[in-house]
């Protein structure tokens, strides 16, 4: 998925990109993460004065941890792609963007554009925090370890608590 910055802005590129991009390594060695599908990509590329504009929609699925039980949990997580680069070289005079908005075009150094590392910027930032396989899982018990939406365990978790006890009485007044 790379582009010519110069060749995209001169010829006022316009393509549609619909792939699949393969991101496991992304999530190598997180343990919460179990398995993930392709990155699905749908993406329009336009090439504009001065700056190369990538819009559209990421799509992943993932298959995490819960993260009160470790259970499975299936996340079709769907992320929002819209950048703005432009080469590091070059100003954009343009009367159609604010200060602001043009301080947010990404900086390209090279000619070459990849939008690859964006991409899996994107979808870290979208990752579910703490996912779980239901709104009430009861989690694991402290003690020994059951997962106490199969069945309960008979551990007296009370005895688990007593520290928490005492701050709960704290907090009554
Ligand atoms: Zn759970
Ligand atoms: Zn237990």
């Amino acid at each position: 998925m790379q582009f010519h910055m110069q060749e995209a802005m001169s010829k006022r590129l316009r393509t549609n990109v619909d792939e699949q991009l393969d991101v496991g390594g992304l999530f190598k060695g997180r343990q919460d993460v179990y398995r993930t599908g392709p990155l699905h990509v749908s993406l329009r590329i336009a090439g504009h004065e001065g700056f190369v504009e990538a819009d559209g929609e990421l799509s992943i699925d993932l298959e995490l941890a819960c993260s009160r039980c470790l259970e499975p949990v299936r996340e079709h997580v769907v992320i929002p792609f819209s950048e703005k680069f432009k080469p590091a070289a070059a100003d954009i005079e343009s009367d159609e963007y604010t200060e602001e908005e043009l301080s947010e075009f990404i900086e390209v150094d090279a000619d070459k554009l990849d939008l690859k590392p964006y991409m899996e910027e994107a979808v870290q930032l979208y990752m579910p925090y703490a996912p779980l396989c239901s709104a009430d899982c009861s989690g694991l018990c402290p003690n020994c370890g059951q997962n106490l939406n199969e069945h309960s365990c008979g551990c007296d978790t009370a005895k688990v608590d007593v520290r928490f006890a005492a701050l709960k009485d704290l907090f009554k007044e």
